[in-house]
């Protein structure tokens, strides 16, 4: 393993970067935000990232981020929970709670060496609004051509909880131009409805028919109009098979790939969020200057339903270990 000076927060705390390596991958990591800054296959690299702090505070992507107390958009930021009301903070324009803080908190290293690294965070009570203390580590760690993400968390009182990563991936490698022309698969039967901005409006959706149907591979721009130029919704993962990968019992939820490369996500959380980098190209430029531009690269947040706690679900009892497993391979076509 190898740490690294990377920058510093405006109040002075040093912010690293630690690089793991085996054979195959080799993985560049944030201990802010647990964020993951390079990743390369291959001899290529096909995540987005930033030179500088500075430019993962000021965007508003979520770059390589992990992401919590809770991913995605709770509506107005409020849900009620054991008769009380909480109030989150709105911060997607003023309206809508949107990803949380840990995206923008400086983890703890509690072990790192050349394949693993382990993070650790207190997340008190009141923090961002939310109910009980909880306790978080996540784990990254590299296995043959796998980059297995591992969450575990809890808390001391029932709380909403439904954690992602937020790398965005290209798979003809970062900074090679848009996505459109590469290929999506999602196993999934049913997406979430959602209002024109993005809130969970209690529906779902066969995808039978339209748009959004990738049970078989799609290209990512085929299906584009002036009405929809863009993915941006949570899928019902469908699959039921069980596969036994770096020896956690997953299902494949969704397959990306160039001529190439391919990506497969495995995973044992219930829903992924498709989205297809319709936001990129406001935020300051890439690593080594590379513009940013829409739909250059995309997201595969495995995740809960979106805004489940205001629609009868997605909490986490109190003392109850939440522990999630996501893992993303490589391989050459
Ligand atoms: C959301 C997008 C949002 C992006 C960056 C994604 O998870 O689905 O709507 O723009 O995160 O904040």
């Amino acid at each position: 393993m190898n740490k690294a000076f990377f920058d510093r927060l405006p109040d002075g705390r040093e912010v690293s970067i630690y690089t793991l390596k085996n054979d195959q991958l080799e993985l560049r990591v944030l201990d802010y935000g647990c964020r993951i800054h390079s990743l390369f296959f291959d001899g290529r690299d096909f995540v987005c990232g930033f030179d500088d702090v500075n430019s993962y505070m000021v965007d508003t992507g979520y770059q390589g981020a992990f992401i919590g107390r809770v991913g995605n958009r709770i509506k107005a930021g409020k849900f009620t929970l054991n008769g009380k009301t909480y109030q989150l903070a709105k911060n997607e324009n003023g309206k809508h709670y949107l990803h949380g803080v840990y995206s923008h908190t400086l983890w703890q290293v509690k072990e790192a060496d050349d394949e693993k690294i382990v993070f650790v965070h207190h997340s008190p009570e009141e923090e961002e609004g939310y109910p009980g203390n909880m306790d978080l580590t996540v784990t990254y760690r590299l296995d043959g051509d796998c980059v297995v993400l591992h969450y575990d968390a809890i808390a001391d009182a029932d709380t909403p909880a439904s954690f992602t990563n937020h790398a965005y991936f290209n798979m003809n490698g970062f900074g090679s131009g848009d996505v459109l022309s590469q290929e999506m698969q999602i196993l999934a039967d049913e997406i979430t409805l959602v209002d024109d901005e993005l809130i969970p409006i209690g529906k779902r959706m066969d995808v039978t028919g339209t748009a959004f149907d990738f049970r078989e591979f799609q290209k990512i721009g085929a299906r584009f109009t002036a009405e929809m130029d863009g993915y941006d919704h949570n899928y019902i993962l469908s699959n039921t098979d069980n596969t036994e990968v770096c020896g956690y019992p997953l299902t494949r939820a969704a397959t990306f790939r160039s001529e190439r490369y391919a990506l497969d996500c495995y995973t044992d959380m219930p829903c992924i969020q498709f989205y297809s980098g319709n936001f990129l190209g406001n935020g300051p430029a890439f690593k080594g200057g590379v513009p940013q531009a829409r739909q250059n690269a995309l997201c595969l947040e495995t995740q809960y339903e979106p805004d489940a706690v205001n629609h009868g679900g997605g909490i986490l009892p109190a003392n109850t270990p939440y522990c999630h497993t996501t893992i993303y391979k490589f391989s050459r076509r």
